[in-house]
């Protein structure tokens, strides 16, 4: 009898093969007490093993083929970053010789320590960057357990086409797997915005994760199916089933050829109307996706980022050298600089944001325009950086008037300040607004008498307009970008841009869902910034689509379909050959 179990899907494709179970269990690690005269010899231990967990990532490192793309084997650099780095390193060691304890229960404080920092992060990336942390630190504790459990290897007794289901993988095993004739693979543990799921995405492998209780149904050897889109494994299958998913495999495999030859070709729907794809960025390994998914430029460049796990935020000269880095690797590609959002959901400092209401209270440009000190450094970066490339500068979470108005004036003075210092600006560098706030959408109009651009952030403009706070998981049910006064807001938003001849961006999730992008075409919308991985599908879907046809489909959609039966009008839409 077949079996279906679902996690969730991190990479498309429907893989038919066998199972390959290896579950590793978790690292169990007890507290002991150690005299003084061992304490030393806890530390050399303790030291020995980080080195050697050192020099099996490097070993893994140079068995990388050499046409390996360079930012997957930087997944690999990263782990061994984390190796050097004192927090993972330095402070087990003082607290060996502090609590007199072993190295285990050492490592295991640490972590525990800096995974809570993790977790208090709003940001979901960054939220997930805590399984690194974890991969390296269960490395080092499986060596000092001595438990034999290294690296997932595939050997001899693998079955042909081997679907991989285990608890946790780690970026530097994903790697090797695509070298060792492994199809998909299947974790209990991890999440979607993991090192691990990229990867998967990277190398185009299906892969699912948070699959939990595989190991408890699924037999070695077992015949399986996985649908890396539906996150759906299937066991067992019968005759029906596989020749369903034999045809789907077939599609999909033609669908990635389509996409892997799609990059290079501009985005133009049907009748003929160019679109811009904009890329959003944070980390410097982001760039590099730029070019690889040729953006047109770059839509968002999330700066908090710079801010971030660190005592002080950086000076106006590291910020310039930073943006100057993005805008030398843009090559001559537009960059739009948000200002700092920090605050609320992204702490830089939480003893002194704290407060009781974070996604209503002192964050983004509310946050900047009450610490000058840490805004004005930022304003003259971004304008000493405006000469040496097509720089447009944005604020985030602007509400009022008011609020624009003070940014505009700072903005003056900075360029006044930077004259008498004899410090080069461009007078050309636009100044836009993120929409994020139901306010900002209504006053759209108005602000764009004085703006440049706006660029719709519906993560935020979901989240204000529905009253339902983005992180948090009891009521994300409600997060629901169909809702018609989100629709409304939006629509309003691309329609004052249009009235005033400015141009409109959408730079929110949603920008970058292919189930919407027919819609947003529809309602008028000709930017679209995402994240870089999102960019050949959104394509896609985009040199397959007439403006005209989709305009007053989608017309009738926003002005006479009830609310439930929005999603089922989408559907349709997708559908049109
Ligand atoms: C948004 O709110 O849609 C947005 C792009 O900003 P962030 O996700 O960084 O808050
Ligand atoms: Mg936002």
């Amino acid at each position: 009898m077949s079996l279906a179990l679902s996690g969730i899907g991190v990479s498309r494709g429907v893989a038919i093969g066998k199972a390959h179970v290896i579950m590793r269990g978790s690292v169990d690690v007890a507290e002991c007490s150690l005299p003084d005269n061992l304490i030393e010899d806890e530390i050399s231990r303790f030291l020995n093993a980080v080195e050697t967990a050192r020099q099996q990532l490097e070993a893994i490192r140079q068995r990388i083929p050499k046409d390996t793309r360079a930012d997957i084997a930087a997944f690999i650099d990263t782990h061994l970053l984390m190796l050097d780095d004192a927090t993972l390193v330095i402070t087990p060691v003082e607290t060996i010789r502090e609590l007199h304890c072993n190295a285990e229960w050492a490592l295991k404080l640490q972590r525990d320590a800096v995974v809570a920092v993790f977790e208090q992060m709003d940001d979901a990336y960054l939220r997930t960057r805590r399984d690194d942390v974890d991969h390296v630190i269960n490395r080092i504790q499986r060596l000092l357990l001595d438990t034999g459990q290294g690296e997932i290897h595939i050997d001899a007794g693998t079955p042909e086409n081997a679907i991989v289901l285990t608890d946790d993988l780690t970026p530097a095993e994903t790697v090797l797997l695509e070298h060792q004739g492994v199809i998909a693979f299947a974790t209990e543990y991890g999440g979607p915005l993991s090192h691990t799921a990229i990867l998967a995405r990277s190398i185009q492998i299906p892969a699912i994760v948070g699959a939990r209780g595989i190991q408890h149904y699924i037999k070695e050897g077992e015949t399986l199916i996985l649908d890396g889109l539906q996150g759906l494994l299937i066991v067992a299958p019968d005759e029906t089933t596989l020749a369903y998913y034999l045809e789907k495999q077939k599609k999909e495999q033609q669908r990635s050829s389509e996409l892997a030859t799609i990059a290079e070709k501009p985005a133009v729907t049907l009748d003929d109307i160019p679109i811009t794809l904009l890329a959003n960025i944070e980390l410097p390994d982001d760039i590099e996706a730029v070019s690889r998914e040729n953006a047109s430029g770059v839509g968002l460049y999330r700066t908090e980022f710079l801010y971030m796990n660190r005592s002080t935020p950086p000076d106006e000269e590291e910020q310039y050298e930073r943006y100057m880095a993005v805008i030398d690797a843009l090559k001559g590609k537009p960059l739009t600089i948000r200002t700092l959002d920090m605050g609320a959901d992204k702490e830089m400092d939480s003893s002194t944001l704290r407060c009781s209401n974070p996604a209503l209270g002192l964050r983004a440009i509310r946050l900047c325009l009450k610490n000058l000190s840490l805004f004005r450094p930022q304003l003259r970066a971004i304008l000493r950086a405006s000469v040496h490339g097509p720089v447009r500068m944005m604020i985030p979470m602007l509400s009022n008037m008011q609020e624009l108005r003070q940014v505009l004036t700072l903005l003056e003075e900075t360029r006044n300040s930077l004259l008498r210092n004899k410090l080069a600006y461009s007078p050309d560098l636009k100044i836009g607004c993120m929409i994020e706030v139901p306010a900002a959408a209504l006053s759209a109009a108005e602000f764009i008498r004085h703006l440049d651009f706006l660029s719709i952030g519906t993560n935020d403009l979901i989240q204000y307009t529905l009253a339902i706070d983005r992180v948090d998981d009891e009521v994300n049910y409600l997060y629901d970008p169909l809702h018609p006064a989100v629709l409304k807001l939006i629509k309003m938003v691309i329609d004052a841009g249009k009235s005033a001849g400015v141009p409109v961006d959408m730079c929110g999730e949603m920008a970058g869902d292919p189930r919407f992008t027919r819609l947003l075409l529809g309602m008028g919308l000709s930017e679209f910034s995402m994240h870089p991985s999102a960019l050949q599908e959104v394509k896609q879907v985009i040199n397959s689509s007439s403006i005209t046809l989709l305009t007053p489909l989608v017309d009738e959609l926003l002005h006479h379909t009830t609310p439930d039966r929005i999603p089922a009008s989408v559907d349709m839409l997708n559908s049109l050959n």
